[in-house]
């Protein structure tokens, strides 16, 4: 059965445009799952909604009321957990294990963010910092706030992870009390748009609170008023191409970017064989899970010159094991890319790759996949540069798939230069046993990555990943990787608010207290 991806805006369900629409396939067998389509929304119409009713009545909530909406989001998605896992296998091409890392991640962010929200004062906006006076007898004064946005927030979203994708924006904007519209890259939205839909039907959310577009209609962003908000996640054209227009350019949209990355794992000069076994086994789970395509997967791989070659031996004997194919096919550890088109993008990359590295690894001739040839399926490739400094390629390119390089270094000041080469990444992991080179890493590490993760072995058991973005802390990176800021506890609250200093008498500054 080919299901209607039906657009539900102004708390009503629209159809598709039946000229227009666009197939979701099965990347592995290529059958049309869903149709989806935009053309004929009403965005401004849909954004009037959101903000009037949506909005209204979510700001007339405190936070812990809100934060019970998110509970029972959570208890409703994961009563369906099972559903999502069998359309991510059917949509995305992942075998359970990455649907997992997809829908469970979203669970978990949502529960975290209930967690944190039944902390919250039972109020409807924050005290920000202590209250500064500006005279002498401190008579007249400053006090910084933060109420919610009465915009609304679009939320344009990467094929990658349908579910976490869509929550971990969606959680901290409705605690914030301010209504979101999701569009959902169309390649996977059928996910998105199975959970929404589940929500919309249990009734939970005020009317207008959730909404839904899936394709690309037109108006998106020209529809939008000077105090919405758009949260984007996709690649550095796109957001370039989003920035560039004139409701974000001129009438001031917030806009927040999370964008491609070539992120960095990095054997410490002091790693030993343990340290070293770390660092394999986590670049082998970063370029097969969800067959790489995380913006968070490891793309780069230093360790000191002379452990270079044994390095490149224990990946190469740990990538030969992998098996890759359909999902459904028992024994299968990497499914495929989302999409054929992807797979033909992989090519490219490795293709340009191929020009200034060698191939450690190449899959394509190593690993039989169990799958039609003309499936998204694509092994994993290692390539290795003995010279990185000369090859800009390896610090530039972004091969969204199953493929990293790895780089001999000279000393930990040339380890972390290379990683910079970067120009701004979500994340950079260091292993090794030495805490004072570990924190002087990191330090360095810090200007140019939102994320740093130290591994030593006292954490071999309890470290989170890698690639995982934990909703504890900050998932973004400056220049390349979008300059955007997610998650980080409460900090993602700030982006749904408006910060104000308010300036008055003490007498008037005691009355503002959260109410
Ligand atoms: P994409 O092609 O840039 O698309 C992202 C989203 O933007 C999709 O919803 C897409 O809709 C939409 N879009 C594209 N052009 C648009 C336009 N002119 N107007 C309005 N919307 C537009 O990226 P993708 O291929 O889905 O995702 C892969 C990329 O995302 C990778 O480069 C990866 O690094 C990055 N990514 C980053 C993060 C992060 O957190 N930093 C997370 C995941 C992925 P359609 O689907 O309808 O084209």
């Amino acid at each position: 059965m080919t299901i209607e991806l039906l657009n539900h805006t102004e708390s009503t369900w629209h159809p598709t445009s039946a000229g227009t629409r666009q197939a979701l396939l099965d990347p592995v067998l290529g059958t049309t799952l869903a149709w989806a389509g935009a053309d004929q929304i009403d965005m401004a119409g849909c954004y009037r909604w959101a903000r009037t009713h949506g909005g209204g009545a979510l700001r007339s909530m405190t936070y812990p009321q809100r934060a019970d909406l998110l509970d029972q989001i959570h208890q409703t998605l994961q009563s369906r957990r099972d559903h999502y896992l069998d359309i991510s296998l059917r949509n995305s091409g992942t075998v359970e294990r990455d649907s997992s890392i997809d829908v469970d991640g979203a669970l978990y962010t949502l529960s975290y963010y209930a967690k944190l929200g039944r902390a919250l004062p039972d109020a409807h906006r924050l005290i920000d910092g202590d209250r500064a006076s500006l005279c002498r007898d401190g008579s007249f004064a400053s006090q910084h706030i933060l109420v919610p946005s009465h915009g609304v927030a679009l939320l344009i979203n990467a094929f990658n992870f349908p579910a976490w994708g869509l929550w971990e924006k969606a959680a901290p904007a409705l605690l914030s009390g301010v209504p979101i519209v999701v569009k959902p890259a169309t390649a996977t939205a059928w996910l998105t748009w199975e959970m929404v839909r589940d929500v919309l039907e249990a009734g939970i959310l005020p009317d207008g609170a959730l909404s839904i577009v899936c394709g690309r209609p037109a108006g998106l962003l020209d529809a939008l008023d000077p105090l919405d908000m758009v949260s984007f996640t996709g690649s550095a054209d796109t957001a370039a191409e989003l920035r560039g227009h004139p409701r974000i350019l001129r009438d001031g949209v917030r806009f927040n970017a999370e964008t491609d990355s070539i992120n960095s794992a990095i054997l410490g000069p002091d790693g030993s064989l343990q340290a070293e076994e770390q660092l394999v086994r986590e670049v082998e789970r970063e370029l097969t899970s969800k067959s790489g395509q995380k913006c968070t997967a490891i793309r780069r791989i230093m360790v000191p010159a002379k452990r270079y070659d044994d390095v490149a031996q224990a990946l190469e004997a740990r990538l030969a094991k992998v098996t890759v194919g359909d999902p459904r096919t028992p024994g299968i550890r990497m499914g495929s890319l989302v999409s054929r088109s992807q797979r033909a993008a992989v090519d490219t990359g490795i293709d340009t790759l191929s020009g200034s590295c060698d191939r450690l690894f190449d899959g394509r001739n190593r690993i039989t996949v169990q799958a039609p040839e003309d499936s998204a399926c694509v092994p994993p490739t290692l390539f290795g540069t003995q010279d990185p400094d000369r090859h800009p390629l390896v610090h530039q390119t972004e091969v969204f798939g199953p493929v990293a390089t790895l780089m001999p270094y000279r000393d930990m000041a040339h380890a972390l230069d290379l990683a910079r080469r970067g120009m701004g990444s979500l994340v950079a992991s260091v292993y090794g046993e030495d805490p004072s080179t570990l924190a002087h890493a990191a330090a360095h590490l810090a200007e140019s990555h939102g994320r740093v993760h130290l591994i030593s072995p006292d954490t071999a058991k309890t470290q989170t990943g890698h690639g995982n973005a934990m909703p504890q802390s900050n998932h973004g990176g400056p220049g390349r990787a979008g300059g955007g800021q997610e998650l980080g506890g409460l900090r993602a609250l700030n982006f749904y608010h408006r910060q104000a200093a308010i300036q008055g008498a003490a007498g008037v500054l005691g009355q503002i207290t959260p109410a």
